[in-house]
């Protein structure tokens, strides 16, 4: 590979450029803002600093919060202790860290929008400014909202969450997750060094901003988030279907798709950071190799095997029901009861427990309602339409 040009400088693009750069690769690439405050939480869980100690080991500006509250749709509160950090950064920080680290490798970094791509001859090219230039591989990373699709169709309404939110002048040492009624998403405040992050995701298809923008306000009024002064954003998601890993290809003879360009996001938590960062570092690898063709491989070996079981089990976390309750309220009732069940909640927020052993560990360590509930959650043979509503024998 003599050329490669990435479309997108965030977390994906980055890492994807600093693996190559730094195996001797001539790599470009081009972000429209650079390191930019793009809307988002800005949380990375223990499974992205483990993987990526820098993320911890760095004198930039970041938070970490060791507390999470979380508060059902009629208010049930409980709290949790993560045994490991999450850590918060401003995305302005984080892409701007990473992008120093890409060109350290040797990358050249240049702030340029791309208006097109055609891979269709043996070199795709690029147009910048009217005029297009060649490249003997195209990573594109783009986001979200990514329009560069060669070989692949565009992610539909069912695959996508709408995102609104605030930065609001304020601190605070926890972090904040409220559910609400019959509503497939949830509310979230991440504190950063200097400011929090207070927002809300729900599904594309279920929802409508308006709903969206009326809870987050609701909430940010009765927990006296002083929102009149904070910056407001908005943004979609990617939020993978089943369908969505097996539909949807991510590479080509001369592109590939990385981040949420390429639907690595975890449908249940929106968690998409340490997945565009960890798809970008196996694409990079697979190309420094010379075999791009690894890449979806490694890709579901590392981790979209966990993000298809998510996808599985989303639709029955926020509308299934138990015990004539939503599953997110009985949830919290569990947490606030049970000792072992927290630790589990925690490991699983911190990235310790993965969705895929999950079953085992909940079968063999909780008690009889405990782990019906949890399994009728996880029950991934039922089709996900039809919504659990179990009448178990008591504990
Ligand atoms: C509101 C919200 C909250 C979130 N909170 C969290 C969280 O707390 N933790 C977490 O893990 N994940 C979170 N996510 C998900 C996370 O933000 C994404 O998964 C992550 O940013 C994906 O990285 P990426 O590099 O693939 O894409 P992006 O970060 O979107 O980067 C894409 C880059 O491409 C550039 N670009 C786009 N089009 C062009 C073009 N035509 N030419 C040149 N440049 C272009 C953009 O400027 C951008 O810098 C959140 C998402 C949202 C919307």
């Amino acid at each position: 590979m003599s050329e490669i040009v990435i479309v997108g400088g965030g977390p994906s693009g980055a890492m994807c450029g600093e693996q190559l750069a730094r195996t001797g690769h001539s790599v470009h690439i081009f972000d429209e803002h650079l390191a930019w405050e793009k809307p988002c939480g800005g949380g990375l869980t223990y499974k992205a600093t483990q993987c990526y100690p820098f993320l911890l080991d760095n004198p930039s500006p970041k938070k970490l919060v060791h507390n999470v509250e979380i508060i059902s749709a009629e208010n049930h509160r409980v709290k949790l202790d993560l045994q490991h950090p999450i850590v918060i950064y401003s995305r302005t920080v984080l892409n701007g860290m990473l992008l120093d680290r890409a060109r350290e490798a040797g990358c050249q970094v240049h702030r340029s929008h791309v208006h097109e791509v055609d891979t269709a001859s043996d070199k795709p090219r690029y147009s910048i400014d009217g005029q297009w230039r060649a490249a003997d591989f195209l990573v594109l990373a783009a986001g979200a909202r990514n329009q560069f699709l060669p070989g692949t169709r565009p992610l539909q309404r069912d695959e996508l969450e709408m995102t609104q939110g605030y930065f609001v002048p304020q601190t605070s040492e926890e972090i904040i997750i409220k559910f609400l009624p019959d509503f497939e998403g949830y509310i979230w405040s991440f504190p950063r060094a200097d400011h929090l992050s207070l927002g809300i995701c729900g599904s594309m298809s279920a929802h409508t901003s308006s709903e969206l923008r009326s809870h987050l306000h609701t909430f940010a009024a009765s927990e006296k988030f002083a929102i009149e002064s904070a910056k407001f954003y908005s943004h979609v998601l990617p939020s993978p279907q089943v369908r969505t890993f097996s539909d949807r290809s991510v590479i080509g003879r001369n592109w590939a798709l990385i981040g949420d360009a390429a639907a690595w996001v975890d449908p249940l938590t929106g968690e998409g950071l340490f997945y565009a960062m960890r798809s970008g570092e196996l694409l990079g690898k697979s190309l420094a190799e010379g075999c791009p063709d690894k890449y979806p491989a490694r890709v579901k070996a590392s981790f979209s095997a966990e993000l298809e079981f998510a996808a599985r089990i989303v639709r029955r976390f926020y509308r299934g029901s138990f015990l004539g309750c939503s599953v997110t309220t009985r949830m919290v009732q569990f947490l606030q009861r049970n000792a072992v069940f927290r630790q589990l909640l925690s490991d699983l927020i911190c990235g310790t427990q993965d969705y895929t052993t999950l079953k085992q560990r909940v079968l063999g360590h909780l008690g009889g309602t405990l782990s019906q509930f949890v399994s009728s959650v996880l029950n991934f043979e039922r089709p996900a339409s039809k919504l659990p509503t179990v009448t178990p024998a008591a504990d």
